[in-house]
C-alpha cells in the first residue's frame, strides 16, 4: 500500500507499526492475515493531524463528536473472530467512525457495507477509502440499529458501538452460519460472538470485557 506522509509520520510509520504488530501478537492475536493487513494499513491517516503521532499506540483516540477510533488490539481481535470460521463475502459494519476498522475489513472480505449515524465522520472516512484505493466499501448514513435490510443477508456483522441489548434486526440479517461480533452492555460491556445456526436459533459466546461508545439511535447531519 502506498505510504502517505503526514508531518513526516509516513516515513517512520512502518517501523512503528511493526512494533504494534509485535505487541498484538504478544497479546494473543494469531491470525497472520489480520496482522499482515494491519501492518500495511496506515492508521495515522485515520486521525486528525494533531493526534497522528500517537496512531501506533495500542489505544483508542478521539475522532471528534465524542467518538473514538477503536484500540488496535480490539480491531485485531474482532476481525480475527469474525473471520475464524472461513472467508466472508458480504460483511455489514455498524459504526464506520474513522473508517480504520472498515479499511482493515475491506482487505480481508469480499464486500463491506458500512453504516454511520454522524454524517461528517462518514464523509471523512469516505475520503480516506478513496485515498487508499479501497473500492469494495459501500457507505450509508443511517441508524445501524436497524442494520441494512435492503442488503441482507450478511455472512458477518461487526458492530463497533455498544447497545444495551443485541438488536433483533441484526440477528435477522445474518445468513445461516453467519457471525455477529458485538459489544453489549452499558457500564460493564461484554464482547460477544453470536452465530446463526443452520437450523433454528443462535449460539452466543462471551469473549471478553470491553469498553465502547454507546450505540445510539437516530442520525446526525
Ligand atoms: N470502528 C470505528 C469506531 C468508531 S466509534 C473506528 O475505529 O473508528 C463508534 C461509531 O459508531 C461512532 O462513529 C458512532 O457515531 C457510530 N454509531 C453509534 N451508534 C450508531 C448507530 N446507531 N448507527 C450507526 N453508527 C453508530
Amino acid at each position: 500500500m502506498t505510504e502517505f506522509d503526514v508531518q513526516g509520520i509516513g516515513m517512520t510509520s512502518r517501523r512503528t507499526r511493526e512494533r504494534l504488530i509485535q505487541r498484538l501478537r504478544e497479546q494473543g492475536i494469531s491470525d497472520m492475515r489480520v496482522l499482515d493487513v494491519m501492518l500495511d494499513t496506515p492508521r495515522h491517516l485515520f486521525l486528525d493531524e494533531a493526534l497522528a503521532h500517537r496512531a501506533y499506540e495500542d489505544t483508542a483516540l478521539p475522532i471528534g463528536f465524542n467518538q473514538t477510533i477503536s484500540q488496535p488490539y480490539i480491531v485485531a481481535r474482532m476481525t480475527e473472530v469474525l473471520l475464524a470460521a472461513g472467508p466472508l463475502d458480504k460483511v455489514l459494519e455498524v459504526g464506520t467512525g474513522s473508517g480504520y476498522q472498515t479499511a482493515v475489513l475491506a482487505r480481508l472480505v469480499g464486500q463491506v457495507y458500512s453504516v454511520e449515524r454522524i454524517r461528517p465522520l462518514q464523509e471523512k472516512a469516505k475520503d480516506r477509502f478513496k485515498r487508499l484505493k479501497l473500492y469494495n466499501i459501500i457507505c450509508r448514513h443511517s441508524d445501524g440499529t436497524m442494520g441494512w435490510p435492503e442488503k441482507m443477508q450478511f455472512d458477518g456483522i461487526l458492530v463497533t458501538a455498544a447497545p444495551e441489548q443485541v438488536p433483533d434486526e441484526l440477528l435477522q440479517q445474518l445468513a445461516p452460519g453467519g457471525r455477529l461480533v458485538i459489544p453489549v452492555g452499558r457500564d460493564q460491556q461484554q464482547l460477544k460472538l453470536i452465530t446463526r445456526l443452520d437450523g433454528d436459533g443462535f449460539d452466543t459466546q462471551v469473549l471478553e470485557f470491553v469498553r465502547f461508545v454507546p450505540l445510539v439511535s437516530g442520525t446526525i447531519r
